[in-house]
């Protein structure tokens, strides 16, 4: 084990900005140099399983991302710094501060992404490379991630055999799939014979072995083949190159498999491109007609120039009978089709992969991203174009796994709530708590992507109301909605039931029109209210139904004006004022205390009827705070400042001359008070009324009432309420 000498690793760095110069429009040589140092000096103490020192891992993913798949500086300066927070004592917090908030995202995407798989079964590779995309936030960490991983397949020989088919496995069922589909095309081939090489020795051995011990005569015959066609298109004055073609070992072996064959009888082992210099795609068809008389074809031409493949590949394949009777695929294109092709955008995973095609939005995203690696050019402002590579596929899922390993989708934001129903609505039902990657959390806690799920249930657990407040899943909504309207039935039902059995051993009838009446002199806004009401032993029943009468006779002045007043009051406050996360649902005034401006109020959220608003101090509020989950949010009056609010008062005197006068001199002396209306009655020398004044707030109101009271011939002065 050695450490690098000063000269070495001089000699490292000048190389890396060497290759990024090349092929990078910007190059902030500083900052790469400063992410060089603080890796090095962060690796300094670790080595590698090879024995080299742990530092040229981070460094040849670098080298990687600068010259296999480059993008910008900041992915470099990302790979040199990707293990680092994990595997040594550096913070997020510091990398962002040393270099940039983007390059501590980064550095952490890759690092969530890298433990996400381990210790999991790969069985749903499908949903692994959902979760991958859930999670990445910026197309960079995807660079790096496959970077990274295509650094450790290469050097995979030196770990155990264990890791090494675990690796391979992670490697062949969810990396190389993305990194033909990201256009990565090159790095697609080699993770895929990397990874054969591991999985599957010694077919991979054995195909090697042919194809190597085939290399001369194919040299040779491939040599015969072009020949004759390269003096011909000379002839014609074509500028081309022409190469014949290496197939990669896991593809010939998918190949074999599936035409259940032997590698001699795979024809396309003799395959040659010809890619023409000039970018006149006529001149393709040209050099195909050229092909065409000096061998035979068979009826396999493809025409992919005047019809491109829906990811713009372009080129014409076309079979022929070469020398000796044997087939050759040939391939012609322009440079120009050619390095699109190059840079993946002709990848074949389309009509090769077994990829599930019924995605339309991740078929959309992917488009997407891959046109991101091919137009990204080498003179693009390249800041611009990264301004764009937020991603948002799956932003709106996440994929949370069983204690069993099972991945569970579920939109963001989902709770264990949500994860228990998910799993059975049973489960749901009987859900108590939740461990979350192992430790205890809340209910209402919000589960992340890659999370461990263990779900705790009771048999005497049952849905809560709350649950309501934070789940996200229409499947756990409707299931504790179908729950909960369930136990409230029941809840009516006996009520009911209560009532009329009541009434029968009363011997007494309501007619519908008087029970209407009652129920809603009792303030509930329907029978169901009502019955409910009676289940839960907060009503008087002996009472309702044999009232007595000095109590009717005493609400004074009846509801229905207070109703009227009340809307009167209510218009001349300009409505409510709720916190924003509740803006927009409905609220209407509780019938119990019938709140109007000025009152202390707060909001009630009720299930079906938005925010029910009730005065602070309404006893019926506090009864239901105290025995449910119910959830209370502030509210207030919007109130203009020095605006003023109707308010009532009740005034009960000895029918006297002038009293009238009186009052209204004393209230629009008062202060300015200005009065709204005013409504009297005398009867049997008892003087009773009602005033609606503007005020200021309470205390004017409780100001005002105090000097009215001071006439001898008032008995009574009242804040005029629902409950006076
Ligand atoms: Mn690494």
């Amino acid at each position: 084990m050695n450490e690098l000498t000063e000269n070495k690793r001089k000699e490292l760095l000048n190389k890396l900005i060497e290759i990024c110069k090349s092929n990078l429009s910007k190059v902030d040589e500083d900052m790469i140099s400063r992410a060089f140092l603080l890796s090095y000096e962060a690796h300094k103490n670790d080595f590698r399983a090879s024995g080299e020192p742990y530092f040229l891992h981070p460094y040849q993913v670098a080298i990687i991302v600068a010259s296999e798949m480059p993008l910008d500086d900041i992915s470099v300066v990302a790979a040199l710094l990707h293990d680092v927070v994990e595997d040594t004592g550096f913070s997020l917090g510091f990398v962002a501060n040393e270099f940039s908030q983007e390059v501590a995202d980064i550095v952490n995407g890759v690092t969530k992404i890298s433990g996400v798989f381990t210790g999991h079964n790969l069985t749903q590779a499908e949903n692994y490379r959902k979760l991958l995309l859930s999670m990445i936030k910026d197309i960079r960490v995807i660079l790096v991630k496959f970077a990274d991983r295509l650094h450790n397949m290469r050097t995979l020989e030196f770990v155990s055999q264990q890791k090494q088919r675990r690796i391979s496995k992670e490697t062949l069922d969810i990396y190389a799939p993305f990194a033909n589909r990201f256009g990565l095309g090159e790095i697609k081939w080699e993770l895929e014979d990397l990874s054969f090489k591991y999985l599957n020795q010694k077919e991979y051995e054995q195909i090697a072995k042919q194809i190597k011990s085939k290399r001369k005569e194919r040299e040779i015959y491939i040599k015969k083949f072009s020949a004759p066609l390269e003096s011909k298109l000379r002839e014609h004055g074509l500028k081309f190159e022409i190469s014949g073609r290496a197939k990669h070992i896991f593809s010939i072996f998918k190949k074999i498999t599936k035409l259940n064959t032997t590698i001699d009888n795979i024809y396309d082992l003799f395959a040659i491109r010809i890619i023409l210099e000039s970018n006149d795609p006529n001149e393709c068809y040209y050099v195909l007609g050229v092909v065409n008389q000096l061998y035979n074809p068979i009826n396999r031409f493809k025409d992919y120039i005047s019809i491109p493949k829906k990811n713009n590949y372009q080129s014409i394949h076309n079979t022929v009978i070469g020398p000796d009777g044997k087939h050759v695929e040939i391939q012609i294109r322009t440079r120009k089709m050619h390095e699109i092709s190059e840079k993946g955008v002709a990848a074949h995973w389309k009509y090769k992969e077994s990829f599930n095609q019924t995605d339309a939005e991740m078929e959309e995203w992917v488009n997407w991203v891959r046109d991101i690696f091919t137009t990204v050019e080498k003179n693009d402002a390249s800041n611009e174009v990264l301004s764009s590579f937020k991603l948002n596929l799956y932003q709106d899922e996440l994929y949370a796994f069983t204690p069993k390993g099972d991945l569970k989708r579920l939109p963001t934001n989902s709770t264990p709530v949500d994860f228990a129903f998910e799993i059975h609505s049973k489960v749901g039902f009987n859900c108590i708590g939740a461990k979350v990657n192992g430790k205890i959390v809340p209910l209402n806690t919000k589960l992340n992507s890659g999370d461990q799920v263990d779900i705790i249930t009771s048999k005497n657990q049952k849905p809560n109301r709350n649950w309501l407040q934070f789940v996200k899943t229409h499947k756990a909504r409707t299931n504790i909605r179908k729950f909960l309207n369930q136990e409230e039935e029941k809840i009516i039902l006996s009520g009911k039931d209560i009532w009329d059995k009541k009434l029968k051993k009363m011997k007494k009838t309501f007619h519908q029109d008087e029970f209407e009446k009652m129920v809603r002199k009792q303030k509930f806004d329907n029978h169901n209210q009502f019955y409910a009401a009676i289940a839960n032993n907060q009503l008087d029943i002996d009472e309702i139904i044999s009232p007595t009468i000095e109590k009717v006779e005493d609400k004074l002045p009846n509801e229905l004006e207070f109703d009227e007043f009340a809307k009167i009051a209510r218009s001349s406050s300009k409505g409510i004022l709720v916190d924003n996360e509740y803006r927009g649902i409905e609220h209407n005034f509780a019938r119990c205390c019938s709140p109007i401006p000025g009152d202390p109020i707060v909001g009630f959220i009720t299930i079906g009827e938005g925010i029910k608003i009730h005065r602070r101090d309404c006893n019926n509020l506090i009864h239901m705070v105290k025995t449910g989950e119910h959830k209370l949010v502030p509210v207030s009056w919007s109130k203009d400042k020095g605006a003023s609010f109707v308010a009532g008062i009740n005034i009960r005197g000895e029918d006297k001359p002038g009293l009238l006068t009186y009052i209204s001199n004393s209230i629009t002396t008062f202060n300015n008070t200005n009065i709204k209306a005013i409504n009297i009655s005398s009867k049997d020398s008892l003087f009773t009324g009602t005033v609606a004044v503007y005020v200021n707030d309470l205390e004017h109101l409780n100001r005002l009432i105090e000097r009215l009271k001071k006439n001898k011939d008032i008995f009574s002065v009242e804040r005029f309420d629902a409950t006076s």
